[in-house]
């Protein structure tokens, strides 16, 4: 992206400030997979009491979090319940299958939540001919769902289906301070039903990489054997947990300011004609835009904006996203949102 360019593509772009840079030169480090290094282990304690958990590990990325959990809690041959549209399905590069030799049952949900009743039909019985039932995974906010936030309720009755047939629960907090901060209901509220939950350091927080992996002492442990088999026990990341120690103190409040930015975002470009979010509810900072009725491709649009500097994803022929973060200001978002309108109405009459 060129300098003054406006990054709508995704909050995994955020760059970090010059003030979480000068934090993290500042850091103290030492051997983190000796359990060494005071800046890592501050915030796996700080995740831990945040997320209500006994205790945490930092991994490298979101991706290893899910992945780590999936092989502690399945064996090969294993099912998960997931809804169609989650990261561990499409985003995983097969992951799950690949790495624990687990099957995942996708279930039809809407914007990317599952009801306890679906999740109920879905659970096989127990028996030697299918794969055996054994995780239920739940994505806070979920991505391809729009940034759609999982009620209380409805994880609390996914939950209970879920216990009642001694399944575990992993859930996928990529945005879980998203749902937070937007619905007002605490990170350890939405995690006590889970037995591992993980939060990205390196989209809306704007660390430039980093996760933490949160559960009870005993899963931790589990997942410290594969931290170190897969590569990915670390030497001096301090220097990198200090980001995600600036970012919770200074970064998790002002994701308000994001979902602020998204649905103004979405007011603008609806003025255009044709134009429809999916869904039409902008609850945090992700927004799915649907093209179809404009008669104009998304990949058009897409390059078009890309010549006037904005980044705005095409996600289908239909269907673009843009996602609003740290790095894009309100001023930016009323621009975007102006000129995706112009650019469909050159586009229609060329
Ligand atoms: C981004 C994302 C991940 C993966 O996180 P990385 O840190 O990019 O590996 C997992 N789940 C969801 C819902 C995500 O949006």
């Amino acid at each position: 992206m060129q300098e003054g360019s406006i990054n709508l593509y995704s909050d995994t772009q955020t760059r970090p400030t010059a003030a979480m840079r000068r934090f993290m030169a500042e850091a103290e480090v030492g051997d983190e997979q000796h359990g060494l290094d005071p800046s890592v282990n501050q915030l796996c304690e700080q995740v831990a009491e945040l997320l209500g958990k006994e205790a945490a590990v930092f991994l490298p990325s979101g991706t290893m979090c899910n992945e780590i959990a999936i092989l502690v809690h399945c064996k090969a041959g294993d099912e998960i319940y997931a809804d169609h549209t989650a990261h561990i399905i499409n985003f995983e590069g097969g992951g799950p299958s690949a790495l624990a030799g687990a099957h995942i049952q996708p279930l039809a949900g809407r914007n990317g939540i599952y009801t306890a009743a679906m999740l109920a039909r879905a659970i096989r019985q127990e028996s030697r001919y299918s794969p055996r039932p054994r995780l239920v995974e739940v994505e806070q906010t979920s991505n391809l769902g729009g940034g759609a936030i999982w009620p209380l309720e409805t994880i609390e009755a996914v939950a209970n289906v879920a216990k009642a047939h001694s399944l575990r629960l992993h859930l996928d907090g990529a945005r879980l301070l998203n749902a937070v901060v937007e619905s007002g209901v605490a990170a350890y509220t939405f995690a006590q039903y889970f037995d591992s939950v993980w939060i990205d350091l390196s989209k809306g927080l704007g660390c430039p990489m980093g996760a933490v992996l949160a559960g009870s002492q005993n899963f931790i442990e589990e997942v410290w054997y594969w931290k170190q088999r897969i590569g990915g026990a670390l030497r001096q990341a301090g220097i990198v947990a200090a980001a995600g120690l600036y970012a919770l103190e200074h970064h998790v409040e002002r994701l308000a300011e994001d979902h602020i930015n998204a649905r103004r975002f979405g007011e603008i470009i609806t003025q255009c004609e044709g134009v429809r979010l999916q869904p039409e509810t902008i609850e945090t900072n992700i927004v799915f835009i649907d093209v179809a009725e404009t008669g104009v491709s998304a990949n058009a649009i897409s390059q078009q904006l890309e010549v006037r500097g904005i980044n705005i994803g095409a996600f289908t022929d239909t269907m673009l996203r843009a996602v609003t973060h740290l790095d894009v200001s309100a001023k930016q978002v009323e621009k975007a949102g102006t000129a995706f309108g112009e650019v469909i109405t050159a586009l229609r009459n060329a």
